[in-house]
């Protein structure tokens, strides 16, 4: 059961690395044995783990929502403390258990081996983070005298380690507190976003990370490419194909730089989100609406922002230049004939996100670009999530937009 100190540091060293790990299913484990006199435990081992390993791994993965990083793991069985071992090292095995304890022991050791990712707090160390799932495992794999059973002797297991206190912990919460708790530390894993071309973990951009949480939550991608170019025209660019991000070499790290990196991860979020919709010449418009949207929502401008947004619709509708057939076409829509962006086009963009947003609520919003992820087609959604057809919509926004106009020449 102990996690040897060296241990401790390895797992530092992955935590540090940064490395995709993959979300594999099920590993596969060899069983050894450290002397001739083990091979009879090892054989038990074994025997375990043939019978129930998917069962085990299953069990493992749904009720904790985590992975395991590695695709091999080979296991020694010899006379010593368990361990689990660093990422690409051996677990290591108790051969004098009953063969009860072996199943207890097997299963905390590959619990150990789904958390290299899983950031710990100063009050969740490793073992508690582990608890906060591997009760809820045994239960759900033997029922809960098993569970209560390996609990009381890991109890009794004294060392360096309390594991009385850590237990006590994880038990004086209720299984859906537990898996609240999991879940929010496994939401904490996914806060160090942005990636350099280094493959250097960005954390100078983490508020930028929490500010796409604040719309996309679960459906940002898990890591998102940092780069800094020279561009002719415009500050930044983004690549869904490669889910990285471009921001010009000139910008400055810091604010600024951090509200462009806002803005072109919203991009990514939404190819995401819309699995690539918001790419089509027919959606740009939405698409650099809701970018620009979040972008000052990050600023803490949001409330200016909106009222410019929609008193520059408003002026493009009284000149008869806003309607979803022109701005389907967005490149002739968006740029002028010396190929800069007019600064009317995201605001006019923008205009349409808050349109349905005051109408139906940001949460409809979200439902409606999650369903254009799956009918690839506007109208389609618009009728799923708004009743509504494109040609009801537009004349319901335009509308909006004429009461935008009459208010500001009161
Ligand atoms: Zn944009």
């Amino acid at each position: 059961m102990k996690f040897r100190l060296r241990n401790f540091f390895l797992i530092l060293v992955c935590f540090g690395g940064g490395s995709a790990h993959g979300g594999l299913p099920s590993p596969h484990l060899t069983f050894s044995a450290q002397a001739g006199e083990f091979s009879r435990a090892t054989e038990d081992y074994k025997d375990i783990w043939d019978k129930e390993g998917p069962r085990i791994t299953a069990t493992l993965a749904r009720v904790s929502g985590l992975s395991f990083a590695e695709n091999e793991i080979s296991v020694i069985v010899y006379e010593g403390a368990s361990y689990s071992g660093g990422l690409n090292e051996p677990i290591y095995l108790r051969a004098s258990h009953s063969h009860e304890v072996k199943k207890e022991a097997l299963i905390h050791e590959l619990g150990h081996k789904m958390q290299f990712d899983l950031p710990l707090t100063p009050e969740i160390d490793l073992h508690r983070a582990l608890f906060l799932f591997l009760y809820d495992v045994w239960t759900d794999l033997y029922g809960a005298e098993f569970a209560n059973q390996s609990v009381v002797i890991e109890k009794s297991r004294k060392g360096f380690y309390d594991y009385e206190a850590a237990w006590n912990w994880a038990l004086s919460f209720s299984r859906e507190q537990r898996a609240k708790i999991l879940s929010d530390l496994i939401q904490d894993k996914n806060k160090d976003h942005f990636v350099d071309s280094q493959g250097n973990r960005r954390e100078d951009l983490n508020l930028a990370w929490q500010n796409l949480g604040g719309f996309f939550a679960e459906d940002r991608p898990a890591r998102i490419g940092v780069k800094q170019k020279f561009f002719p025209f415009g500050n930044s660019r983004f690549n869904c194909e490669t889910g990285e991000i471009f921001i010009n070499a000139s910008v400055p790290p810091g604010n600024s730089f951090t509200e462009l990196v806002t803005h072109e991860g919203s991009h990514i979020c939404l190819c995401v989100l819309t699995n690539k919709f918001n790419l089509q010449e027919s959606s740009r418009f939405w698409d650099e609406g809701l970018a620009t949207l979040l972008q000052y929502r990050f600023k803490g401008q949001e409330a200016s922002y909106k009222k410019r947004a929609l008193a520059l619709a408003s002026e493009q509708l009284a000149h008869k230049n806003l309607s979803f057939d022109l701005l389907a076409h967005w490149s002739t829509y968006a740029k002028n004939s010396s190929g800069r962006i007019n600064d009317f086009a995201y605001g006019v963009g923008s205009s349409f996100d808050y349109f349905i947003i005051d109408t139906y609520g940001e949460q409809n919003l979200k439902n409606f670009l999650k369903d254009l992820g799956e009918t690839q087609n506007f109208a389609k959604s618009l009728q799923n999530i708004f009743h509504t057809s494109p040609e009801g919509l537009e004349k319901a926004w335009k509308d909006s937009l004429l009461q935008v106009h009459s208010k500001e020449n009161l």
